[in-house]
Order: C-alpha cells, then sequence, then structure tokens
C-alpha cells in the first residue's frame, strides 16, 4: 500500500496540528520531489499494490496536471493491477464538475473522502473552513453525480456551541446523503493550535465529557438504524465499503509514505519524512537522508496492536494477553469475547486507549 502526503491547504484550520503550507509556489516542485521519492523506494513497495490513499493538507488543491502526473508515475513504478482502493482526499470547495471529471477520467481513484465536518455555517467558519454546509452537501452529490460510487466523508463533534439536536440532524443529513463511510471525530484540543488559544483566553468553551460521550452514543446509535457498520471508533462503513486502506494500518500491514511528513512502516521500523516541503524537496534531490526512523522492539509491536485492535470491532487476538487482564472489562460490559479475540463493545472503544495502556508491555 501506498500513502501520498499532500501537505498544501489555503489556510490553517483553528483545530488542526498537522503540518501543511498554503504556498503555491512549492507544489510543482513538490511533485517532482514525490516522484523522485518514488523511484527511489519503489523497491520497498510490496507487490501488487492494493490500495493507495492520497492525504493532507488537501490533496484536492493539487491541480489535474499535476494529480495526472502523479497517477501516471505510479503506474509506471508499481504494479497496479490488483489495486482495489484509491482514494483522494478533498475538500468541498475544491470539488468543481470540471476536477471530478478530470479525476474520473485519470481513472486511479474509485474512493472520495470529503471533510465535510459540519452542516452549519456558524460552526464551520468558528473551526475556520472555508466552505459552507450548501457547499458540503452539493460536493457530496457533485462526486456521486460524477459516477463515484465510494464516498465517505467527515464530521466532526463535540464542537463548541454544537447542541444534541443540531448534532442528531447532521448525522441524519449524512446518512441522508450517497455516502458509504462515514468518520466521525471528536474535537480535541491541540497543542499550538489557534483553537488551544481561544480555549485559554475563554473565547472558546469546551463542551464538557458527559456532552461529548452522549453525542459519540447518539451517533452509534443514528449509524446503527440506518445500517453502518461501526467497525473502528471513528468509523462507520456500508456492509462491504469499510476503508480497505486504513484497516491495514490497523492490522499493521506495511505501507510505504510518500512525501513530506509522511509516514512509513515495514513491519519492524517505522520512519517519518521531514515535515517541511522545502527541505525534503531539496533534501531529496540533494541526495540527503530526508526522514529519521525507529526501529520497534518486541513490546512497541506488542502496544501497537493491542492499541490498535482494540480501537476495531475485529479487536485483538486472546492470546496476546491474559484472561485475568481482561476479566474487568468483560465485567464492565466493554470486551466481548468473539472466537479467539477479545472485541471491545461501542461502549468498550470509548475506553479503548484506557485499556490499551493498561495492557501494554
Ligand atoms: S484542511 Fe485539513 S489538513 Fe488542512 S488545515 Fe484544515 S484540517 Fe488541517
Amino acid at each position: 500500500m501506498i500513502y501520498v502526503h499532500v501537505p498544501f491547504c489555503h489556510r490553517k484550520c483553528t483545530y488542526c496540528a498537522f503540518y501543511s503550507t498554503p504556498s503555491a509556489r512549492l507544489r510543482e516542485a513538490y511533485v517532482d520531489a514525490v516522484l523522485h521519492e518514488l523511484e527511489l523506494r519503489k523497491c520497498e513497495v510490496a507487490k501488487p499494490i492494493r490500495t493507495v490513499y492520497f492525504g493532507g493538507g488537501t490533496p484536492s488543491l493539487l491541480g489535474l496536471d499535476q494529480l495526472q502526473r502523479m497517477a501516471d508515475a505510479l503506474g509506471h513504478a508499481v504494479d497496479l493491477e490488483s489495486l482495489e482502493e484509491a482514494t483522494l482526499e478533498c475538500n468541498p470547495e475544491d470539488l468543481t464538475p470540471d476536477f471530478l471529471a478530470g479525476i474520473r477520467r485519470q481513472g486511479l481513484f474509485n474512493r472520495i473522502s470529503i471533510g465535510v465536518q459540519s452542516f452549519d455555517d456558524t460552526l464551520l467558519r468558528l473551526i475556520g473552513r472555508r466552505h459552507t454546509a450548501r457547499q458540503a452537501v452539493e460536493a457530496v452529490e457533485a462526486a456521486a453525480g460524477a459516477g463515484f460510487e465510494n464516498i465517505t466523508i467527515d464530521l466532526i463533534y463535540g464542537l463548541p456551541g454544537l447542541d444534541d439536536g443540531a448534532w442528531n440532524k447532521a448525522v441524519q443529513q449524512a446518512v441522508a446523503l450517497p455516502v458509504k463511510h462515514l468518520s466521525a471525530y471528536s474535537l480535541t484540543v491541540e497543542e499550538g493550535t489557534a483553537l488551544a488559544r481561544q480555549v485559554a483566553t475563554g473565547r472558546v468553551l469546551m463542551p464538557d465529557d458527559e456532552q461529548v460521550v452522549g453525542q459519540y452514543r447518539m451517533l452509534c446509535d443514528a449509524m446503527r438504524s440506518a445500517g453502518y457498520e461501526h467497525y473502528e471508533v471513528s468509523n462507520f462503513a456500508r456492509p462491504g465499503y469499510a476503508s480497505r486502506h486504513n484497516s491495514r494500518y490497523w492490522d499493521r500491514t506495511p505501507y510505504v509514505g510518500l512525501g513530506p511528513a509522511a509516514h512509513s512502516f515495514d513491519g519492524h521500523r517505522r520512519r517519518w519524512n521531514v515535515a517541511d516541503v522545502e527541505r525534503y524537496v531539496a533534501d531529496v534531490f540533494e541526495g540527503r537522508k530526508y526522514y529519521e526512523e525507529e526501529a520497534l522492539t518486541t513490546a512497541d509491536a506488542h502496544n501497537e496492536t493491542v492499541m490498535t485492535g482494540l480501537r476495531t470491532a475485529a479487536g485483538i487476538p486472546s492470546q496476546l494477553v491474559s484472561r485475568q487482564q481482561m476479566q474487568p472489562y468483560i465485567e464492565r460490559g466493554w470486551i466481548i469475547e468473539n472466537a479467539d479475540r477479545y472485541c471491545p463493545t461501542e461502549q468498550g472503544m470509548l475506553y479503548a486507549d484506557g485499556m490499551a495502556s493498561d495492557l501494554f508491555e
């Protein structure tokens, strides 16, 4: 599997701590450098490729010609014959009919991920998004109209001022759209973000934990009623539409990540590219090391398996932990035993991180 990180955004959303830059000047050099990195690393890519994911940042900020160059280079460098899923993350305001038709014609991407986040214009403005609720709805409809059948959207709950009624309405609005998949995240206040400053100065008041948990429960109930499977703490899919790419991250399948700030995993080591486009471009072309890496110990591998496994409905193999360790969670209704696995319940997924850290080696 291949991940391509596209680190460009028009401007920073208030809650976002990911690396990105608005610079249009660097985009062409960025594409050249990613293609060079692909050439350097194509032997590392497991054959054949089953999934490709262009994430960001905002991949839909790249022009059709730039995306075409990347798609062509991928087709030449690696075997895409068995490709099952290729996702392009997009922001609603970029999904014009021309852009969508162009992506369709290129033929690489068969899954569109749209950063809707909210259907409330006041909240969208508050968190610094550039689109309106109407644009978000139109983007989903335009993607479906252009022939994309596998569409996923992102929503955020636990937003300041988002009351339960509005959240319920947003989820109903999402499932009424032609979307096969929904990712819903609770808003977190990341250090160094504009949101963190707004919260610190009292300009923005975050909801309390009880309200956020209530919104998670509403989400789970509504998605179940609408026929979606809750396969990971933040992810819901119509049967057969779970993200294959992300599911493989959670299985700890090796992958190659290209681009500034992209992460890679070869089964033993994790590596991350420098989070700076200019340095990345210069280092890639001048033959300097443009990444750092860390070898995982057996304990790291165990801890990662437990951490990601407990966030997914598939859970973890029961031989990884003792029955005695799991007993308290089974009694609380957070874990059920299913064949030879311990699987989190919907309630348990909420406490996945806490359970996992208790089970770390
Ligand atoms: S568009 Fe996405 S990556 Fe870019 S600033 Fe907003 S949340 Fe972050």
